[in-house]
């Protein structure tokens, strides 16, 4: 077992024990209210994230709250990875370890446009029977199709369609509180998952370098988020950082993995 397989492996524990922690955190946290007391005993959750599934700042500005900020950065840094696949093609770098940057400038966009409705919509009251509509059930595929397309590349569009709608449609049914920790959970487990099915041939230096720089850091800031929101993140920007940090991982990659894939054929040159 290679260094990269150690590492989807504990994305996806990571990722199972996150999403069972915000779940019994939050039943535990609705137990507190309920019984009227005012102190919330388990601190590993900030109930900042427990209420409103993210660390929001302004949450009740449709412009400036966390949500919206998310889009504008998510929209910079789509143009990020854009020069990135642009200086890829440039530089002859092959598909397969451009994939990552590739296929995220689209998903990534559509994540920013989920926050800026998620925002927009929780500044007015909407009942959970309005939840289920032809226009949310549109957006939500568009929205897995972005990132289910970036997961599973080799699959056609027929097949994205489907495996986007399967998972839209119980997204409907999740709690608007536990939106993110699906997301989160969802993504993690097929993104390793998938990875972790490649042929032992497929599993090269770039795999490694995919699984330790782009998946694992967003399983460990989706925990800062939690741990940190009422204490810190909340005054800082709050969910925006957990954005900005895919993105990031994904250009860090891109750097080092042009810096190896470089060497490496100027090496075969010699
Ligand atoms: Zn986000």
């Amino acid at each position: 077992m290679i260094i990269g397989d150690i590492a989807n492996i504990l994305v996806i524990i990571n990722a199972l024990i996150y999403a069972g922690v915000i779940l019994l955190s939050t039943i535990s946290y609705e137990t507190f209210l309920y019984n009227e007391r005012n102190e919330y005993g388990n601190k590993l959750i900030s109930s900042n994230v427990l209420v409103d599934g993210f660390c929001i700042t302004n949450k009740h500005s449709v412009w400036w709250s966390s949500h919206a900020i998310c889009f504008y950065i998510d929209v910079f840094f789509c143009y990020l990875l854009y020069r990135c696949k642009v200086d890829g093609i440039r530089n002859k770098l092959p598909a397969t370890i451009m994939e990552p940057v590739n296929l995220n400038i689209m998903a990534h966009f559509g994540h920013g446009i989920a926050h800026f409705i998620i925002g927009y919509v929780s500044t007015i009251t909407i009942e959970n029977h309005k939840r289920i509509s032809i226009s949310n059930i549109v957006w939500l595929i568009l929205f897995w199709y972005g990132f289910v397309r970036a997961i599973f590349s080799k699959l056609s569009w027929k097949e994205h369609v489907s495996i986007s709608t399967g998972i839209s449609f119980f997204h409907l049914y999740v709690p608007i509180r536990f939106g993110f920790t699906y997301v989160q959970t969802i993504l993690l487990l097929l993104a390793s998952a998938n990875d972790l099915s490649l042929k032992k041939e497929d599993k090269d230096c770039f795999y490694t370098l995919k699984a330790c720089i782009v998946n694992v850091p967003i399983g460990i800031v989706g925990w800062l988020e939690a741990y940190t929101c009422d204490s810190v993140l909340i005054y800082i920007g709050g969910h925006v950082w957990y954005d900005c940090t895919i993105p990031i991982s994904i250009i860090i990659y891109y750097i080092i993995a042009k810096t190896l894939y470089i060497e490496r054929t100027m090496y075969w040159r010699l």
